[in-house]
C-alpha cells in the first residue's frame, strides 16, 4: 500500500510517500520512500523546496508558488516525475492522510474524509484559523489532482479529546464551555506516537503504563497519559497556552491582556502577534527562538540568553509536576521534538529536579545522542526515554488501520 502524507502548517508543508508491503504494519518506522518540504516565509512569491528520496537523491531549490495549492501541485509533480521520481503515475497511490490540526471534542479518532468530515474541519477553524483552513486546502488539492483516492483526516486532538472534564473545563462561566471554549491540546499525533513507541520498547501494554511526555520543538506541550489516553496536557483552547516556547508566551495572567488592551491601546490582531511571534525564548533573549543559539549565548555570558533558558526550564519543571499529579503514578518520562530529543542540557535540567523522587538520569546515556533509548540509570524509579517523534509514519499508520479494518 502507497501512503502519502500531508502535514501542512501556516508557513511549510512537509509530505512523505510511505510504502507498505506486507498484511501488517512493521513494528519499525521505516523510511519513507520520498519526502518533501516546501516551506514560503523566506521571500514573497517564491517556495523553498526540498526533496529526497529513498534513493539518496536530494533536489533543493525555489519554485515560484505564491499559495500553498501552487506548492503541493509542484510537490505532486515531483513525485512521479523528473529525478525525484518515486512512483510511475499519482493513481498508484493508495490513501492520502492529512494531519488536521483541529477536530473539536467530537473526532476522537483518525476518519475517511467524506464531505461531513470536511464540513467540520472548515467549521472548527473558527478555533483554528491558521491551520484548519489549510489542512481543509489540502484535502481539495488532492481531490483535484488524485479524484476520489481515500483520503484520512488524523487529529491533532484526538488523543485529548477524552480528557477529564476537571482537566477540560476552564474556571470560567459555565456558558464558556457550553460554546466550545474548553482545553482541547494539540501535539496529539506526537504525544500519542511517543507514548506508543515507549511502551513497545518496554516490552509492555500501553494500557498498563502512566507516561509523561514532554514534546519541545518550537512549541511545546506535556502530556499526562494513563490507560493510553492523555488525561492532562499544557496546551488548551489554542496551542498558545503552557509551556513557554520558541516565539509563544505559553501561560500568562489573562490580566496582562486586559491592561494591554484598557491602558496601552492593543488591538487584538497585535495582542496576537506579540503572544504568537514576539514572545518565548526570542521575546525574552531578544536573540533567537533556536534553542541552540540560546543555549550558545547562555554559555557565553549573554544575561537575558540566561534568563531566557532559566524560565525555559522553570517553567518546564513546574508544569512537569502539574502533570504528574494527574497521575497517582508515573512508570516513564519520555522526550520528544528537536529540543526534548537534542538537548541533553534540557533533559538534565527537568530530571535533576525529579532526583528526590527516585527519578535519576544516566548522565553517559543522557549525552551519548540517545534515539528511542532508555536513559534512566538501572536503578532509577522510573525510566527516562527520548523517543523520536514520527507524526507522519503515526498519520501513514492511521490510513493503513483505517483501510483496513
Ligand atoms: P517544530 O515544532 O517546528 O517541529 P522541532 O521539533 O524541529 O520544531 O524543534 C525545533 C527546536 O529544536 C528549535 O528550538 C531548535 O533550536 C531545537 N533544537 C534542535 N537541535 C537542538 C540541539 N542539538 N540542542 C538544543 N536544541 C535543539
Amino acid at each position: 500500500m502507497k501512503i502519502l502524507v500531508l502535514n501542512g502548517g501556516s508557513s511549510s508543508q512537509k509530505s512523505c510517500l510511505y510504502e507498505i508491503a506486507g498484511v501488517t504494519l512493521p513494528s519499525c518506522p521505516p523510511n519513507p520512500l520520498w519526502e518533501s518540504v516546501v516551506d514560503w516565509t523566506h521571500h514573497s512569491g517564491v517556495a523553498e523546496i526540498k526533496i529526497t528520496t529513498a534513493q539518496g537523491t536530494v533536489l533543493k531549490g525555489e519554485i515560484p508558488a505564491k499559495t500553498q495549492s501552487e506548492a503541493t501541485a509542484y510537490t505532486l509533480n515531483s513525485l512521479w516525475q523528473g529525478k525525484t521520481k518515486a512512483i510511475d503515475q499519482l493513481s498508484d497511490i493508495d490513501v492520502v492522510g492529512h494531519r488536521v490540526v483541529h477536530g473539536g471534542s467530537q473526532y476522537r479518532e483518525s476518519v475517511i474524509v467524506t464531505d461531513e468530515v470536511k464540513g467540520a474541519i472548515a467549521d472548527f477553524a473558527r478555533f483554528a484559523p491558521l491551520h484548519n483552513p489549510i489542512n481543509l486546502a489540502g484535502i481539495e488539492a488532492i481531490e483535484q489532482a488524485l479524484g476520489n483516492v481515500p483520503q484520512v483526516a488524523v487529529f491533532d486532538t484526538a488523543f485529548h479529546s477524552q480528557l477529564p472534564l476537571a482537566a477540560a473545563v476552564y474556571p470560567g462561566p459555565y456558558g464558556w464551555y457550553e460554546q466550545g471554549i474548553q482545553r482541547y491540546g494539540f501535539h496529539g499525533i506526537s504525544h500519542q506516537y511517543c507514548a506508543q513507541r515507549t511502551a513497545q520498547l518496554m516490552g509492555k501494554s500501553l494500557e498498563d503504563l502512566r507516561l509523561i511526555v514532554c514534546h519541545l520543538g518550537n512549541g511545546c506541550s506535556l502530556s499526562a497519559i494513563r490507560n493510553g489516553r492523555s488525561i492532562d496536557t499544557t496546551m488548551g483552547f489554542t496551542p498558545l497556552e503552557g509551556l513557554m516556547m520558541g516565539t509563544r508566551s505559553g501561560s500568562v495572567d489573562p490580566g496582562i491582556l486586559i491592561y494591554l488592551l484598557r491602558q496601552e491601546g492593543y488591538t487584538p490582531d497585535q495582542l496576537e502577534q506579540i503572544l504568537n511571534q514576539k514572545s518565548g525564548l526570542k521575546g525574552i533573549s531578544g536573540l533567537s527562538a533556536d534553542m541552540r543559539q540560546i543555549i550558545e549565548a547562555e554559555a557565553a555570558g549573554n544575561p537575558r540568553a540566561q534568563l531566557a533558558l532559566n524560565l525555559f526550564i522553570h517553567r518546564l519543571r513546574s508544569s512537569i509536576g502539574a502533570m504528574l499529579m494527574s497521575l497517582d503514578r508515573l512508570d516513564a518520562l519520555i522526550f520528544t521534538a528537536g529540543i526534548g530529543e537534542n538537548s541533553a542540557l534540557i533533559r538534565a535540567a527537568a530530571c535533576e529536579a525529579l532526583e528526590f523522587l527516585g527519578i535519576r538520569l544516566d548522565r553517559q546515556k543522557n549525552e551519548n545522542n540517545p534515539v528511542d533509548l532508555d536513559i534512566a540509570e538501572a536503578e532509577s524509579a522510573v525510566r527516562i526515554f527520548t523517543i523520536h517523534t514520527q507524526e507522519d509514519w503515526a498519520i501513514a499508520q492511521d490510513c493503513w488501520r483505517n483501510l483496513n479494518s
